[in-house]
């Protein structure tokens, strides 16, 4: 077994590292308070290949393979972790399933522009009525002549109110269930019947924004349609286990912040005239967020090397998201208690961390539908 990151690894990890420490981690707490979309960094990640990464060149991307996605994940959400989701929805949620069930003319359509950076990506599978049971959606999409007319309400949809196109899903079959269940991609510029709605105020990520997408009578090409009718549900729950790498990943990089502000703080704080970090309840604390971090970490890259050498691994994505936004979460309430009241005020990015955390706990499937997942896999065949 090797541990060793290849060249190419190492050169991603290192890249978005720098990139994440000079131009976005001095600006992240101001993107929190204003609730401000940045652009600017977007733009930038795009150019750095970080909106393609896995995407072969000759689609706009960077060609690489999926732990150096995970890799590149970790370090934006290090220091942003509303970059860091805006970064994987585009790459896993958008590009993955324009590039696996997209003809040739839809990759170079609608997947060159956002894995070459562009233009931005969104997903639209979750309803009022449809979270963690999708099937349940409402959304419908008709064939009329050579357009489907789609009608039905997205909710919560991550860069919903900034990108250029979605894969939306919708039924197509009403009778047949989740068999009835297809996708398309929309191009929400030029949609007629589309329009944004509700965009949510949240607790934490709130550089990134979640909205409602609202679809009344909107046309779109029939040649729109990803894969075949049907096929929709299957390509969600593909999509979702390559997501789950990015958000498991998101929750590692929030993690490792709440960490090294952790220890630095702890070196510097005096109380009873000698640093906090001599006393033992804090070195335990240190010692414990290390390892599960560690710990965490390696269900990530272990997933994402599953997906890298196309072995199964929906088991090993849910495991990993499981406990990477579990440890995130548990780390960032630690880092606040480390730094006692300073912890608690804004002047401190620790509080934003453990806001942050929490959303990883619950998107992409909440971790009591990770567990379903985990067991459903250990369970078969049995
Ligand atoms: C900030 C944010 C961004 C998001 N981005 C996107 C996006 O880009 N695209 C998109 O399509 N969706 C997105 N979502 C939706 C997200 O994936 C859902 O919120 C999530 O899957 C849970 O669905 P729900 O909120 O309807 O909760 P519910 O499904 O109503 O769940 C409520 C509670 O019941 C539990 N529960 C439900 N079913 C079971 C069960 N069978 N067994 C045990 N417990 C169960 C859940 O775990 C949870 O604790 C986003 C959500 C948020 C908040």
């Amino acid at each position: 077994m090797n541990f060793e990151l290849s060249e190419e690894q190492k050169m991603i990890q290192e890249m978005a590292r720098k990139f994440a420490e000079r131009e976005i981690k001095p600006i992240a707490a101001e993107l929190d308070r204003t609730h401000a979309h940045p652009a600017d960094i977007c733009a930038k990640m795009g150019e750095l290949g970080l909106m393609g990464v896995t995407i072969p060149e000759e689609y706009g991307g960077a060609g690489m393979d999926y732990l150096c996605y995970a890799l590149g994940v970790i370090e934006i959400s290090k220091a942003c972790a509303s970059c860091g989701v805006i970064m994987s929805v585009c790459n896993s949620l958008y590009d993955f399933p324009v590039y696996a069930y997209g003809t040739e003319e839809q990759k170079q359509k609608f997947l060159r522009p956002v894995a070459g950076g562009e233009a931005l990506g969104c997903y639209g599978l979750t309803e009022a009525g449809a979270g963690s049971d999708p099937a349940k959606m409402l959304t419908t999409a008709v064939l009329q002549g050579d357009e489907w007319v789609i009608n039905g309400t997205k909710r919560f949809i991550t860069n919903g109110n900034v990108a250029n196109y979605c894969v939306l899903a919708a039924i197509t079959d009403r009778a047949a269930g989740y068999k009835g269940i297809s996708s398309f991609v929309v191009d929400l510029r030029n949609t007629p019947g589309f329009h944004v709605g509700k965009v949510e105020e949240k607790l934490g990520i709130c550089a990134s924004g979640t909205a409602e997408l609202v679809f009344e009578d909107a046309r779109i090409p029939a040649e729109n349609l990803l894969g075949k009718p049907g096929e929709g549900f299957k390509q969600m729950l593909t999509t979702l286990d390559g997501g789950r790498i990015g958000i498991a990943s998101q929750a590692i990089g929030i993690g490792r912040a709440t960490l090294e502000e952790s220890v630095e703080y702890s070196k510097t704080r005096e109380q009873f005239n000698q640093p906090i970090s001599n006393f033992q309840a804090i070195q335990w604390k240190l010692a414990d967020m290390a390892t599960q971090l560690d710990a965490a970490e390696l269900l990530v890259l272990r997933a994402a090397w599953h997906e890298t050498h196309k072995k199964p691994y929906e088991k090993e994505s849910a495991m990993a998201k499981l406990l990477a936004s579990d440890t995130a979460m548990w780390a960032a309430v630690e880092g606040v208690q480390i730094l006692g009241g300073y912890g608690y005020c804004k002047e401190y990015p620790m509080e934003r961390h453990m806001r942050d955390a929490k959303i990883t706990q619950i998107y992409e499937g909440t971790n009591e539908i990770m567990r379903l997942v985990i067991a459903r896999n250990l369970l078969k065949n049995r």
